[in-house]
């Protein structure tokens, strides 16, 4: 596959954008080679400036589960912007868009549109700051809440596939704030409580961490930070940007049976643009201006275009009673495939997998938490990368990151993947 057109915008877009790019980890740094320059997607199917032609295992990341350019979606937001783009007033749609999404998911009574995932778990931290008067958060190793100051200690993917743990600019007070734990491990959690009884606002937590690979949590583990946090007092945040409307209409909280104190939404409940969401009990969410204290404010939240797209795409999950259990199905027939390939190649690695979020790690021992996440071996993953992408399958350019199967795959589509894994492991 030749990449000509594309490395020359690259060149381009290096002089005018730092590293070209507008989110570090599109910039192919961890796996080498310069990033592929999409001109347009359909369905399950990217198609690059040189007119290459790749499966798409990345989706935008996420939210693209129904595959690109869904036609209801495509339609919403075409009519919706002959009518305006934005009012910076209310509009009917916000309401429709809420009350569906309050209606999918359990234990939540309102719910706040904002921009992206980042200003939706920094809106339910400040949230849940405020409303217990508490200052500390606990997060975990390797899940990644979006690029706000507390949020970056050690957060999976992006920050760390680039070497900045800590990022520069994150000022000594904000990150002393930020009290940080090992995935799966409780007895931490509870060290943790210890240590800092009653300054605990709240934990925060991917339910399946999805930024550091694919790391499901372990049996019992959400139930019983569900209960440490009601003995001491603290809130529990699930961060549901990458699981919410993925594992099921009402994401983790539903597929585990959690009940979650605030919940953070994005990728797919954007359809594409750019969407994120804080939903709570009443209790918690009336602690938000105007009728709180609480501030949180956006110019272009609740943006009528955004809100189309949302709309049809939480519609379409919402009606169709088997998307879930399709997108499972597929995804457990391509990891049966995978598996079989790896083990007649004899090659170590672990496959992690919640419904249709999976990641294949090279290294045999099971990944249960960041470090051992980070114990994959990264020369292995960057000749599998680059390998795919050369037989047309696009998976995400870094070890770290989980694969999203959209329900706009074939078959076929899954046949052509594993012919082309194959290909690629008997290289490895
Ligand atoms: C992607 C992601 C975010 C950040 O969302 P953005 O829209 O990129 O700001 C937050 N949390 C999780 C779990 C994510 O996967």
């Amino acid at each position: 596959m030749l990449y000509q057109r594309s490395s020359q915008l690259f060149a381009e877009a290096e002089k005018v954008i730092p590293g070209g790019v507008n989110s570090p980890v599109r910039a192919f740094r961890a796996v080498g080679g310069t990033p592929i320059f999409i001109k347009e997607a359909n369905g399950p199917y990217l198609y690059d400036e040189d007119g290459n032609r790749f499966i798409d295992y990345i989706n935008s990341w996420g939210p693209m589960i129904l595959g690109h350019a869904y036609e209801p979606v495509v339609n919403a937001v075409i009519e919706r912007a002959k009518k305006g783009t934005s009012f910076g007033a209310p509009t009917a749609l916000e309401t429709e868009i809420a009350a569906l999404a309050v209606a999918m998911v359990p234990n939540i009574d309102k719910i706040r549109f904002v921009n992206s995932g980042t200003e939706a778990c920094m809106s339910a931290v400040r949230l849940a700051r405020g409303f217990t008067g508490r200052e500390k958060i606990i997060k975990f190793a390797g899940c990644y809440h979006g690029h706000s100051d507390s949020f970056l200690i050690q957060a999976g993917s992006g920050a760390v596939t680039f070497g900045t743990p800590n990022s520069p600019g994150v000022t000594q007070g904000t990150a002393k704030d930020t009290l940080l734990a090992t995935y799966n491990d409780l007895d931490n959690i509870k060290e943790l409580f210890a240590a800092n009884l009653n300054d605990i606002a709240a934990i925060i937590i991917e339910p399946v961490a999805g930024n550091m690979g694919c790391v499901p949590p372990a049996k019992g583990f959400l139930q019983a930070l569900r209960e440490i946090c009601d003995v001491n007092g603290a809130l529990l945040i699930f961060d549901e940007v990458m699981t919410g409307f993925r594992l099921a209409k009402g994401g983790a909280q539903e597929l585990y049976g959690i009940k979650a104190d605030i919940v953070a939404y994005g990728k797919v409940i954007g359809g594409g643009l750019p969407v994120g969401a804080f939903a709570a009990r009443n209790e918690i969410m009336n602690y938000l201006a105007p009728i709180g204290p609480v501030y949180q404010a956006g110019t272009l939240s609740g943006n009528p275009l955004a809100m189309a797209a949302g709309l049809e795409m939480l519609k379409a999950l919402n009606n169709d009673a088997a998307i879930f259990t399709r997108l499972e199905e597929k995804t457990a027939y391509l990891e049966a495939g995978i598996r079989k390939i790896l083990d007649d190649a004899a090659i170590a690695y672990t496959i992690n997998r919640v419904g249709s979020m999976i990641s294949v790690h090279f290294d045999a021992s099971p990944v249960t938490d960041f470090k051992s996440a980070a114990k994959g071996d990264n020369e292995t993953f960057k000749k599998f990368f680059h390998g795919l992408l050369n037989e047309g399958v696009y998976i995400a350019p870094s070890a770290y990151e989980t694969w999203f199967i959209t329900d706009a795959l074939t078959y076929d589509d899954l046949d052509f993947t594993l012919s082309a894994i194959q290909k690629v492991a008997a290289t490895l």
